[in-house]
This record gives C-alpha cells, structure tokens and sequence, in this order.
C-alpha cells in the first residue's frame, strides 16, 4: 500500500497534526499505513518495510529525536508578509486528460500537498491549456484561508479594459474575492520600460486598491542586471525567477531581492524536468546525494535568499517524493555546497570554452538564434543532457516561443558575420552544423 493511497493514512495525518500541533508531519520509508494516538503525545504505529509489518510505539519526542518525523519548513515571503512553506505548488504541469486538467487525478495531488503543509499555488492564465486556474479554484474549496494563490497576467498591451478582463476572469476561475499574489507574466527589461512604468503599473495599484489583488508582483525572464532594475523599481512584493542548479545566473540579483524585502519565489528548481534525468556528469556533483531532482531541490533551499521553490508536480508520485523531501528541510551543508559549487564552476568553465552565451554575435541577418543553439547543445555536451536538449530543439521547431524565437542553423548562408563578433573566437559556422546535426540526431549517446 503507498503512502498517498491510504485513506488511513490521512485520518493518521489528522490524528498527528492535532497531537503534535505542527503544521504538517510525514514519514519516510518505512511508510506508515496506519498511526493511531494511545494517549496524548503518544501514538501507535504501524509501517511497513519491505513486505514486513512493524509494529512499534513512540513517543512524539523519541521519534521526532530518531529524525523521522519532521514538520515542513516556512518563511515570511518578504514585504507580502506571508508565512509561506518551502515547497509551493506549480500548476502547470497538472495531469491533462484531452484538452482539460484531469480533475480525479489533479484535486487529489493538489489536496495531498495542502495537507502535507505546502500553504503556496502558483497559476496564470494560459497554464494548462488554459484550464489550471479553474482547476486550482476547484482544488481550494474549503482551503481557501490556508493558501496562498498567486496567478499572472500575460497582457502588456495599451488596452486596460483587456488587462482587466483577464483579471476578472481570473478571479472568476480561482473563485476568489481577492488574488493574494498577483504577477505580471515573465516582465523583462524591455517591457519594465515599455509598459509597466507607462500604464500597467497604474492598473495594477488601482486594482490593489479595489481589494482585487493583494499584492503587486511579478514572474520574470531576462537577466541580472533587468532584474536588479526590476526590484530597484520597488513595485513589487515578490519576485518568482528562474534559478536551479545548472542556471545560477540571478544569484546576485536574488540576494539583493533579500536587502530590500522582496519575497523571492523560484520556478523551475528541477530545470523544468531537466534535472529529472541523471547523468554520469550530474551524478559527479555530489555523489552521496544519488538522486538529482533531489539535490536540485536541496540546492536551492539552501540558498538563504529563496523563500519557495515551486515545482510544477504531474503525478502523485511527485508530490509524495517532494512533500517528503521538503519536510526533511534537508539542505546543502557548508562542505557539500563548496563541493557542489565547485564541480559547477568546473563544468561551467567547460561550457564555457564553447560559447558564454554573451549575445555579440547577434543580430544574424536570417536570424539564427545561435546562442540558444549552443546552449542546447552544451547542455547535451558538457552536462549529459542530451534527451532533454533533443526534446527542446524539436519542440522549437513545432513551435516559437518567448524564450527561442528566431531560426535554428540550417538557414544560416554563412556569411560569417557573426565570427567577426564573438569573442570567444568560435568557428561559429562549423559549430552550427555540428549542433544542428547532433541536435536533430535521435542517438541519445553522443
Ligand atoms: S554565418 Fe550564418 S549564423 Fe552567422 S550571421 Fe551569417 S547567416 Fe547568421
Ligand atoms: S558571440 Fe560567441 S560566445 Fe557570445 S553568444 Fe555568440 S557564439 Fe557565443
């Protein structure tokens, strides 16, 4: 019987959560299938490990001491003032049957995770085939005044009555009265300067003020000087940032997040599935920590800076893995996040060898995205991540998105003006069809 199947299992997490007066309780392995209360302060457990039943009796402060008991882990999320848990909960991967969430499977995984403590769901209007906000509306009834709910508005255009319609819908589909975080969606510099200083930082405050939002924020993507600027404009409350294991760039800004009381939110702590996969060169990381998507996750926790790491969960099996790993509030000790740090920069170094990903050499003429090319390919190279960067550079050309607009290198007429500007030197051309050719192979073991 799993963990997450038993309906007694719940009822034991009902009986732990009055008895112990924490906020949330779990139990690795060996998973317990039943937990009844003696007396006060004493339960009754019985596991199971390995086909074999246990039966044993502790008292709360013998098993909290035996570390197998652990209550989630909280922060106060900045200026927001909230105390949210260090797991949040991503909408954006929920379970789809057709072109709708697959509520049966979704509720149930949302529900887990509010019980086991994580207090933070994260959604926006176009998660999900537009669906997740609807279903994440459904999934806090009767958990409304525990949770906190942030979604995102992906309107910057001149039109307030368009932003406002998508900020009506949204508190239509989450059946709110009042959105607690709400996110302008992925702002970067350009659009800082373009849209929200001009308008959109007027409709956001006037929606404040109307008691539709509770607090101005925002998600982003550019890079660290854009988001300095970013928190240096003091609109926001929180920010929610891109920042994992193989992509560290925001670091600096994250922490100066911290000296003005912004609450930093971080997406995407595993890669967006990247770091699901375990490479030879990933496993020599930190090899006591086998598992990778677990030491993704313990690195940014150990980030002083990040107050959640929101994970966009599909299966079950994830919100148990996760839930579990949260509640241990295992982070990276001081040696372990030298060692990590420094086999990083190792890697780093080599990827760097190959290209910076500084930009010089745009713009190409038939524009070719070369950078993201070569980060795809690096990624596949250097890290091992070659399914993932296969995967990315096929979507790419199914469909065009914020992040990889632009041509991949078979139209490139070499005309070489990009090689003028790099400079790292980097036969840009030849390199183009090396990428193209391994990037487009199906052979996952180059
Ligand atoms: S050589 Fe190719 S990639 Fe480089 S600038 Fe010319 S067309 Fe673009
Ligand atoms: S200029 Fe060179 S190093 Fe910089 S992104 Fe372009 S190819 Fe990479």
């Amino acid at each position: 019987m799993h963990i997450g199947e038993s309906l007694k299992l719940h009822q034991a997490f009902s009986y732990a959560l009055v008895f112990l007066k924490a906020d949330a309780v779990y139990c690795e392995k060996p998973y317990i299938v039943h937990m009844r209360p003696i007396i006060r302060e004493r339960f009754h457990f019985v596991v199971q490990y390995r086909h074999h039943m246990i039966v044993s009796r502790l008292n709360r402060r013998s098993y909290l001491q035996r570390g197998r008991m652990w209550a989630m882990k909280y922060s106060i999320l900045g200026r927001t003032g909230y105390k949210v848990s260090c797991l949040g909960f991503g909408a954006m991967r929920l379970p789809m049957k057709g072109e709708q969430v697959d509520r049966d499977l979704a509720i149930p995984m949302i529900h887990r995770a509010f019980e086991a403590g994580v207090n933070y769901i994260d959604s926006a209007v176009m998660y999900c085939r537009n669906d997740s906000e609807r279903t994440v509306g459904e999934a806090l009834k009767g958990w409304r005044d525990k949770i906190v709910v942030s979604t995102k508005n992906n309107y910057l255009g001149e039109d307030e009555k368009a932003w406002r319609l998508n900020l009506d819908n949204s508190l239509q589909r989450l059946q709110v009265d009042s959105i607690d975080i709400y996110n302008i969606h992925g702002l970067n510099k350009k659009d800082l300067d373009g849209a929200v200083r001009p308008r959109i930082i007027k409709w956001l405050t006037r929606a404040k003020d109307e008691g539709l939002i509770k607090h101005i924020c925002t998600s982003f993507h550019d890079d660290n000087l854009a988001l300095r600027e970013i928190i240096d404009s003091d609109f926001f409350d929180c920010i929610t940032i891109q920042y994992n294991l193989l992509d560290r760039q925001l670091e600096d800004a994250i922490a100066h997040a911290r000296t003005k009381n912004i609450g930093v939110v971080v997406m995407g702590p595993v890669g967006g599935g990247k770091l699901a996969a375990s490479t030879e060169a990933l496993a020599q990381l930190l090899p006591e920590v086998g598992r990778i998507p677990e030491l993704a996750l313990r690195f940014v926790w150990s980030n002083p800076d990040v107050n959640i790491a929101l994970s966009g969960m599909s299966t079950m099996q994830q919100v148990e893995e996760n839930i579990a790993l949260a509640a241990e509030r295992k982070i990276l000790s001081g040696e372990e996040s030298r060692i990590v740090h420094e086999q990083l920069g190792r890697l780093k170094k080599a990827a760097d060898l190959y290209c910076t990903g500084c930009n010089y050499c745009l713009p190409c003429p038939q524009d070719v995205k070369i950078p993201v090319v070569f980060s795809l390919y690096n990624q596949a190279r250097v890290y091992g991540l070659w399914d993932h960067s296969r995967k990315r550079y096929a979507d790419w050309r199914k469909t065009m998105s914020q992040w990889n607009q632009g041509v991949q290198p078979d139209a490139c007429t070499e005309c070489g003006q990009c090689e003028e500007k790099c400079p790292q030197k980097i036969p840009i051309r030849k390199q183009l069809k090396e990428a193209h050719a391994a990037l487009s192979s199906c052979d996952t073991a180059s």
